[in-house]
């Protein structure tokens, strides 16, 4: 056996027959199991497509992109991972094709193979098995490491390699697999199906994996029969066989799920780990508010441009269910385009709602719709929460519509606009290439007391996550002071506007950095808990319909 800087454990995470089944979530909700159990758990994502990370890629191709605090785009299941266990992603926490290859290939350049023929094994399995080596320290008791696409496709074949050697490499005792898979019901026949499950179980052992527990995502609950079945043809204990069916209310509801069948009780036994008990009853409370609030229902509208893409802004939506825990309601989100505002009208879309919030994006379609619902936000007195892009928008807006600057804009999208409020930061100007070079990761602000923003986080240093290339224009900052535009949170090191909001306003805030990477289920983040608890103050107002208690 190979020698080991550390006594971490590993965990791999394949999925098979097809993608989207909530391999992420089903690894996230491990993850908290494990560490309510006592341990320190770190996670890692690979994912096989050749982008070196997802920081190119559209919305829509990949959904949103999710920033570490050391600022790396990376795939959104961090998000999960980092809401359910608290576990802090960084750089080593998703790898791609992409990187690996780049790295594989760097090295190439300089002369580091000396002579040798560079080839898939074993070169980018051994880049690959040092990406999940990286995870290993005295303080990571289990790393878990999520395969990213479908067992079966070509591109992940060397990943599977690497996890097939890694693991035989430390030892059955010290690492084991997990395969999630689908057992789909076919309504015609009324039943359902273990036969795709075995064949993606099949493709695996080809490849030399068996897996240690097989997790079947399921419409229905499984039987006796169809455990037994998968369990005998796909070589894996009856008793790790497990179902992991639709939950009925909240994705929060996965891992009692899992418990509930003992999961974690098996991946420690497996691992040789000591069974501690599991202390879970915060996360129990949490999910009971989340399914039976005390305060009813919350309408907030979400006004962008990827909206009919649900993973686009995930964290966004994510972060206001958080808010919601934290005042006892449930929040519903209207999904609203912003360019369908532009042809219908803010009032249209957005009469009712008792929120409006405005998330990230680039680019200009549906710019004029969003800064529209924000004037609708502001003089209706509905409270308004800006991010990033939304930020700029308010900006955009208040310098056009109160400070008479007409034709006020970011660069971004008229570069020949009179009143640049919203410029390019000046480090930017100098970039060419398009991947990693935004302002990216986690920096301090100052929020300045006496301001709405420093009553929700009640201190006065903290640090926000960032991805942008736009800035306020600070040559605008004083005549929109004046004309009672807010700063409230300032980069005192460079001087950058980080949150603006407005006096007159039940609550009105936007900032440049996104909150929706720090929230938690457990632990809503402020700027969120106290816009959705703004929301249900100004609910009276509105015609929403309230749940039982
Ligand atoms: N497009 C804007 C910028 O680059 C906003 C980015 C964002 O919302 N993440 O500054």
């Amino acid at each position: 056996m190979a020698a080991r800087s550390g006594k971490t454990k590993h965990i791999f995470v394949t999925g098979g027959v097809v993608s989207s089944l909530g391999k992420g979530l089903t690894a996230a909700s491990l993850a908290l199991l494990l560490q309510r159990r006592g341990y320190r758990v770190k996670m890692q994502k690979l994912d096989p497509y050749l982008n070196v990370d997802p920081g190119t890629m559209s919305p829509y191709q990949h959904g949103e992109v999710y920033v570490t605090v050391d600022g790396a785009e990376t795939d959104l299941d961090l998000g999960h991972y980092e809401r359910f266990g608290g576990v802090i992603c960084n750089r080593n926490s998703n790898y791609t094709s992409g990187s690996i290859y780049r790295t594989v290939i760097c090295r190439e350049r300089e002369g580091g193979y000396l002579g040798k023929t560079v080839q898939v094994i074993p070169h980018i399995t051994d880049e690959i098995k040092t990406a999940i080596r990286s995870l290993d320290a005295d303080d990571v008791d289990i790393a878990i490491t999520e395969i990213g696409g479908t067992v079966g496709d070509i591109e992940s074949l060397p990943f599977l390699e690497a996890i097939r050697q890694f693991r035989h490499e430390i030892g059955r005792q010290n690492g084991l697999f997990i395969h999630l898979t689908l057992v789909p019901y076919i309504k015609a026949a009324g039943e359902m199906k273990t036969k795709p499950s075995q064949q993606s179980v099949g493709i695996l052992r080809t490849i030399g994996i068996i897996p240690d527990i097989l997790i079947c995502r399921c419409e229905h609950p499984m039987t006796d029969e169809h455990k037994a079945k998968l369990a005998l043809f796909c070589d894996v204990d009856l008793n790790k066989v497990i179902e992991e069916k639709d939950v009925d209310h909240t994705i929060y509801e996965v891992p009692l799920e899992l418990a509930r069948q003992d999961v974690d009780v098996y991946l420690l036994e497996m691992l040789n780990l000591h069974v501690n008990p599991l202390k879970l009853d915060d996360w129990r409370a949490m999910v009971d508010t989340l399914i039976h609030p005390e305060n009813g229902t919350v309408e907030i509208a979400v006004v962008g441009k990827y909206i009919s893409l649900k993973d686009a802004y995930k964290s966004i939506y994510e972060s206001l269910t958080h808010g919601g825990i934290a005042s006892s309601v449930k929040v519903e989100v209207r999904m609203v385009e912003s360019e369908d505002i532009e042809k219908s009208g803010a009032e249209a879309l957005l009469k009712g709602v008792a929120g409006i919030l405005v998330p990230g994006g680039f680019g200009d379609r549906g710019i004029e719709g969003k800064i529209k619902a924000i004037e609708y936000a502001r003089t209706s007195k509905i409270p308004f929460f800006g991010i990033c892009l939304g930020m700029q928008c308010a900006t955009i807006e208040y310098a056009r519509n109160v400070c008479g600057m007409k034709d006020a804009n970011s660069t971004e999208f008229n570069p020949a606009t009179s009143f640049p409020v919203i410029d390019m930061m000046v480090e930017q100007k100098k970039v060419t290439e398009k991947g990693g070079t935004m302002r990216l990761g986690a920096y301090p602000c100052r929020v300045i007391a006496g301001t709405k923003a420093s009553q929700a986080y009640g201190k006065t240093d903290i640090h926000e996550r960032h991805r942008h290339r736009y800035e306020f224009n600070n040559k605008y900052r004083d005549q929109m002071t004046k004309q009672g535009f807010v700063f409230s949170g300032i980069c005192v090191e460079r001087d950058l506007v980080e949150i603006v909001e407005l006096k007159d306003h039940p609550w009105f805030m936007a900032c440049q950095f996104h909150p929706e990477f720090q929230s938690t289920a457990l632990n809503a983040h402020p700027l969120f808990r106290e816009f959705v608890s703004a929301s249900v103050k100004n609910r009276a107002k509105t015609d929403l319909k309230r749940t039982k208690k």
